[in-house]
């Protein structure tokens, strides 16, 4: 353990880095307003059965990846590896179940002990959106296509293909769980040790598996829909009439599963080819079954979360900072003025760069380097005169100004 560095897998995000993340988020946020969906936070630990109970025990979450601790009080606690469960134990917490139906928004870190690569750390963000206590499909759509908006608003409509499945209701799962189990009961030989495990606990996690020789068995396994009673299929056939009447495009996957235990019906997941291996950039479903096996009363619930890191990486500049106007008093007598004008600008709600020390000449090559642009020099001549030399840093251009109507001028100009 290198004392300085960063604990492997965590990353400071040190301004751009900071400022592309938050336009993901806030991008995201302002989308989801526009949806009617306000803003939870979470904390980041809970009580470790939040997650425990919640994401089954056989998740790769829950086996592998949960960072899992006894607080001084001999509590068992685990950082959060996701939104959804904190999500739905403050909706039974808080008795938000008067309430429905509910569309939540919300941000912030997740940990996962995972093998850090591009794309994949073990502190990340994500953004995601729930809404509760919708049982019908259009619920489903609303979410899909506030999460296409967001990813169209940060310019990347082109670069991801929203892929989707539907899971269907219990007793498909059911049925399609054991001709599955059938299949693979049929090709052990070929499965990987992880999957053999999951045969019998979690099947349908195999035919996510990214082992080789998975694929190759369960390229011939039989598919989902081929399970679905008719209630399942008109449920997943609503979603996508609407994804369609809404022009939003997608691309069935019958192997598309979630690796969390409580969804049904609806799955889907927005994957880019631009990251390398780690492709999906936004993945939900639908989780009926949550809240009751939380312990409240039975709701239905529909969302997805996207990873901020993967978002910033594909969507490149951040929001910049405001072009600032630099302040440059000349000589020891303008320095109390300096120090006033760039106050005011300020509480104009104009962004200003004072320099504490410098000649002239110094400060200009300051105000180039922070991308000023415009400089505001006093020397003793304009203050005599009642003005500032305002000077355009882009066209070089320069103009008395009366000092008592510079706040005016610089919120005027763009
Ligand atoms: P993966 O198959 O990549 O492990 P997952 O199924 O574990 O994904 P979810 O739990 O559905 O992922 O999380 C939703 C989104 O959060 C992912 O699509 C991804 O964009 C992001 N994400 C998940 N784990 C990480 C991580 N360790 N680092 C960065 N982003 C992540
Ligand atoms: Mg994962």
């Amino acid at each position: 353990m290198a004392a300085l560095s960063p604990v492997r897998g965590t990353k400071d995000l040190i301004f751009d880095d900071a400022r592309r993340m938050r336009r993901v988020a806030d991008t995201g946020r302002a989308v989801a307003a526009l949806y009617g969906y306000d803003e939870i936070a979470t904390p980041v630990f809970e009580f470790t059965n939040v997650f425990a109970r919640t994401l089954g025990d056989t998740s790769d979450i829950v086996t592998k990846e949960m960072y899992t601790f006894e607080d001084k009080g001999g509590d068992s606690l685990t950082l959060r590896p996701e939104g959804t469960a904190g999500i739905a134990r403050a909706f039974i917490s808080n008795g938000l179940t008067q309430d429905l139906p509910l569309r939540v928004f919300y941000q912030g870190p997740m940990f996962r002990y995972e093998r850090p690569q591009k794309g994949r750390m073990r502190q990340f963000h994500q953004i995601g959106v729930e809404v509760l206590g919708i049982a019908q499909p259009q619920a489903d759509i609303e979410v899909i296509a506030l999460g296409a908006q967001i990813l169209a608003e940060l310019g990347l409509g082109d670069r991801v293909q929203l892929e989707i499945n539907t899971l269907g209701d219990t007793a498909s799962r059911a049925a399609y769980r054991d001709t599955l189990v059938a299949y693979l009961s049929g090709h052990k030989d070929g499965l990987s040790e992880d999957s053999l495990a999951r045969l019998d606990r979690n099947p349908m996690r195999i035919l996510d598996s990214k082992d080789e020789g998975d694929k190759a068995v369960v390229a011939g396994a039989p598919v989902m829909s081929d399970s679905m009673n008719d209630e399942s299929r008109a449920f997943f056939d609503t979603v996508l009439e609407g994804l369609t009447a809404l022009d939003i495009p997608f691309v069935l996957n019958p192997k598309l599963v979630r690796g969390l235990d409580y969804y049904g019906h609806t799955a889907f997941e927005f994957t880019t080819t631009d990251l390398g291996a780690q492709g999906t950039v936004m993945a939900g479903g639908r989780y009926d079954g949550l809240i009751k096996q939380m312990g409240g009363p039975p709701t239905p619930g529909v969302g997805w979360a996207a990873g901020i890191e993967r978002l910033s990486m594909m969507a490149g500049e951040g929001t910049p900072l405001p072009r600032p106007v630099a302040v440059i008093p000349v000589g020891a007598d303008n320095q109390a003025l300096g120090l006033r004008l760039a106050h005011d600008l300020r509480r104009a709600g104009i962004a200003a760069d004072l320099a504490h020390s410098g000649n002239l000449g110094k400060r200009m090559k300051r105000a180039n380097k922070v991308g000023a642009r415009a400089a505001v020099i006093i020397g003793d001549d304009e203050r005599a005169r009642g003005v500032a030399t305002l000077r355009d840093m882009d066209s070089g251009e320069q103009s008395d100004v009366p000092l008592d109507g510079l706040v005016e001028t610089l919120k005027a100009a763009p």
